[in-house]
């Protein structure tokens, strides 16, 4: 008899790891809003149930549902992407041990990575994604772990990520993913051999722009070992939010698919643009990284960054003068969020550091929506014949 097709990714975000029977034949899952449950102790299996310790029907749902969708062993869900990053990154390192990293990160996860592990004696080395051939001279006697983005902000690079793992590989490191920009709909980390995979869930997983949470997917005895540090950081995500984080994930598909082609209709559009002076998208033919894009990732994306000619001056205007974009430092929500790296993000870095990773004064990032296309470019097009730029329609 024929094999019977795996199930494509939209039927498993519906279906994957909800529980049969359903409590009480609901079909959506109800909130365990409690934070014990009653234990018997007439089953040597069973599990001492505690919300803290990630381990309500809430939290089961979606660790099933998120490793089903990345193709990893296991997960765990967080109470923040920045909780998922500090967990993994401080369970696969110990004082003495040293970490290799791409140079331009989530300004988060920089400052963590710089300020937070030298404290505890783990060193750290940065390299140009774009230059793998030159990473071995990094490595060390005490190398652990190699961390990269899957795409980084804001330049929206992709890396080489055969050439990551492969890297990881010949020199038995532990291979860390940020997979929170492509989403599961466009990359799959543990499909290509990275270790773990970690999202901030509070963008595109969730989409509804209204909580905080993480995920760490991937390998099962990293997961293991997560949990119990998880467990001791009691960075737990509450039910409620698991609710939340739940019933956004169903439609993680539809609104990704919609707003890889609106965010590539906008970079088209913002690449003809006279005000416009660069456009970083990894779906435009001529973006450096757009090869691997292409050769890795489903679909671009919908975070697209550019560079108003007008420079730093004009960027406050063309957010004041959006009327359906809303300026906010967040991404991955239904509604079309804009921000400018060189003021939010990236604003700690030193000028010359900014300016040489790309990040131009002048730059916007748009977190595209699910909004119509046609309104969105309508809206970028009115503010930015207004942002001041002398060749401004
Ligand atoms: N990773 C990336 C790429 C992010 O953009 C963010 C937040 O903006 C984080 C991680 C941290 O996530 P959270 O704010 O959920 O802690």
């Amino acid at each position: 008899m024929k094999a019977a097709a795996p199930l494509g990714l939209s039927t498993r975000l519906v279906h994957s790891g909800e529980p049969h029977p359903r409590p009480g034949g609901a079909i959506a899952m109800p909130v365990y809003q409690s934070a014990t449950f009653a234990f018997t102790g007439r089953d040597p299996d069973e599990e001492l149930r505690y919300a803290r310790l990630n381990n309500t029907p809430n939290h089961a749902v979606l660790h099933a549902k998120l490793a089903d969708l990345e193709g990893g062993e296991a997960a765990l869900v967080t109470a923040s992407g920045m909780a998922a990053i500090a967990t993994a990154l401080l369970t696969v390192l110990k004082s003495g041990d040293h970490l290799i990293v791409q140079e331009t990160l989530y300004g988060g996860t920089d400052h963590f990575i710089s300020h937070e592990l030298p404290d505890l004696g783990i060193a750290v080395s940065r390299v140009d994604p774009a230059r793998p051939d030159a990473w071995a001279a990094e490595v060390r006697e005490t190398t652990r772990a190699v961390y990269v983005e899957s795409i980084t902000n804001p330049t929206m690079a992709v890396p080489d990520h055969e050439a990551v793992v492969g890297f990881a590989r010949a020199h038995g490191l532990v291979a860390l993913i940020d997979n929170t920009f492509a989403s599961p709909v466009n990359f799959r980390p543990p499909e290509w051999g990275y270790d773990l995979s970690l999202h901030s869930a509070t963008k595109y997983l969730n989409g509804h722009s209204d909580l905080i949470a993480g995920t760490i997917i991937g390998r099962a005895d990293l997961i293991e070992a997560a949990r119990v540090r998880l467990n001791h950081f009691g960075a737990t995500l509450d039910p409620h939010a698991c609710f939340l984080l739940h019933r956004g994930l169903k439609t993680l598909a539809l609104r990704v698919s919609r707003q890889n082609d609106s965010a590539l209709a906008l970079a088209r559009f913002l690449r003809e643009h006279p005000a416009v002076s660069a456009v970083h998208y990894p779906g435009l033919e001529d973006h450096p990284t757009h090869a691997f894009a292409c050769r890795f990732h489903d679909g671009f994306g919908g975070m697209v960054s550019f560079v108003l000619r007008s420079g730093g001056e004009g960027v406050q205007r063309f957010m004041e003068r959006l009327k359906i974009a809303v300026a906010a430092p967040s991404l991955g929500g239904v509604e079309t969020l804009v921000s400018a790296p060189a003021l939010t993000s990236h604003r700690t870095l030193d000028v010359a550091r900014r300016r040489a990773l790309g990040i131009a004064d002048g730059m916007v990032r748009l977190s595209v929506g699910i909004e119509d296309v046609a309104d969105l470019i309508a809206d970028v097009d009115q503010a930015l014949s207004g942002a001041g730029a002398a060749t401004a329609r």
